[in-house]
């Protein structure tokens, strides 16, 4: 008879496995570091108040909860181009981009994954990028979508800095026309983005290999505090013509984690016959849709699209993204002047150029093994700290625990 009884165990998910380990720690000094997501200076998780203002206005007699179309809410779709590409966008206004509602960052990814992979392929499995290191999901959802994935070098260990000359060299080694999958801002884990001059030299490859750039954003706002600033990178590579994928997330600019808000875009570069290209492309990503999730999560969206659309809440989201930003700045000043006050060994100043939700802090495996086991904090095993997790009442306690361990 039919049995499963052959599957092997698989391990269980490192992140969620820490985030399993920490909940039950009984330990009343434990610290999360290891979850990317946003915490208030007493340690809560946020809900930004304009999603508590937009999911009132939902709240309306008409409001119902029926299934969106395939592609997702349109309201939503449209707002979610502006938004990464801007409202000036060529692309959007020769109607050259095919974008789908997806389950979030993920999803996007995901969807987008497997979408080239089933389109691209010639005789040989199609050839992923990846940076070294990166969000760990990138190597996963890569491959299960039958992509032959690589690693190119993006940190360097020695300089605490992006190795870019080790980064073009590898993008130029790599075969023509592969995906390279890059992190439009914030870069997880390491908090280093390429400066203008380096995206540049990194596009110059890219146009010359024929590469296809796929941006990763799933931080858009956490960079900088300013949703444009953070498009940058990828506003530019489709203002130089490129075709373009994008993911772009919800999850964490509007702390809406669990609600599962992103979207896919696919950029066709500009021709005469982009817009009919796209159009060909979103039917086929909207086959791919149905049979994977049908159409995607509504409640999220509507919440999204009332906060991207409304100026007036699209305004207090800016200033809800600052108070975000500005404080994972700040937290990241103060450990470093409390770590050089002490005179811990080491050098902090990395703290100061790295950006966004992360801080790579080079602690080896065996500190941040003693820091869960005889101080209850909790950050993964490449030394990467969610620094949303520290605040006023624990950051003495976080400073005596580096302090103690690397000495
Ligand atoms: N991409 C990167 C680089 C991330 O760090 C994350 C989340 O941590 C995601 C994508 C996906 O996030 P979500 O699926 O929650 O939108």
């Amino acid at each position: 008879a039919f049995t499963m009884a052959n599957v092997p165990e698989a391990p269980e998910d490192p992140l969620y496995r820490l985030m399993r380990e920490y909940r039950q720690d009984t330990n009343e000094k434990k610290i999360d570091l290891g979850i990317g997501a946003y915490r208030d200076e007493h340690g809560k998780p946020w809900v930004l108040p304009v999603v508590k203002k937009a999911e009132a206005l939902l709240q309306t007699p008409e409001f119902n909860h029926e299934y969106l179309p395939i592609r997702g809410l349109d309201s939503f779709l449209a707002a979610a181009q502006r938004l990464m590409l801007g409202n000036d966008s060529p692309a959007i206004h020769e109607n050259r981009i095919s974008s789908m509602q997806t389950v979030s960052g993920t999803g996007a990814v995901h969807l987008g994954a497997t979408f080239i992979s089933r389109f691209c392929r010639g005789t040989e499995r199609p050839k992923a990028l990846i940076s070294d290191p990166t969000w760990p999901n990138h190597y996963q959802i890569f491959s299960q979508s039958e992509f032959d994935v690589q690693y190119y070098p993006y940190y360097s260990v020695e300089t605490q800095k992006i190795d870019i000359k080790a980064m073009i060299r590898c993008l130029e080694e790599a075969p023509s026309k592969s995906l390279v999958v890059l992190q439009g801002c914030a870069h997880n884990p390491t908090g280093l983005d390429p400066s203008k001059e380096e995206w540049s030299q990194i596009a110059d490859v890219m146009a010359e290999k024929g590469h296809l750039p796929f941006f990763d954003n799933a931080y858009q706002g956490f960079a900088s505090g300013d949703l444009t600033q953070d498009s940058w990178a990828c506003r530019y590579f489709i203002g130089r013509g490129f075709e373009c994928c994008i993911a772009q997330s919800f999850a964490k600019n509007l702390g809406m984690y669990g609600e599962r808000v992103g979207t896919f875009h696919y950029i066709c570069s500009p021709s005469p016959d982009a817009s009919h290209i796209a159009d060909r492309i979103s039917s086929q990503l909207a086959i791919l849709q149905r049979a994977h999730i049908s159409n995607p999560p509504a409640y999220g969206a509507h919440i999204a699209s009332r906060v991207l659309n409304d100026p007036e809440l699209f305004a207090q989201w800016q200033h809800e993204l600052g108070i975000m930003s500005s404080r994972l700045t700040k937290v990241r000043e103060e450990i470093r002047s409390k770590l050089e006050a002490r005179e811990t060994p080491g050098s902090w100043a990395f703290l100061s150029t790295q950006i966004g939700m992360f801080s790579y802090t080079g602690l080896s495996k065996d500190q941040i093994r003693l820091l869960k086991s005889k101080w209850h904090i909790y950050m993964t095993e490449n030394g990467r700290i969610s620094v949303a997790g520290l605040n006023p009442n624990n950051m003495e306690y976080f400073i005596d625990a580096v302090d103690d361990v690397v000495r």
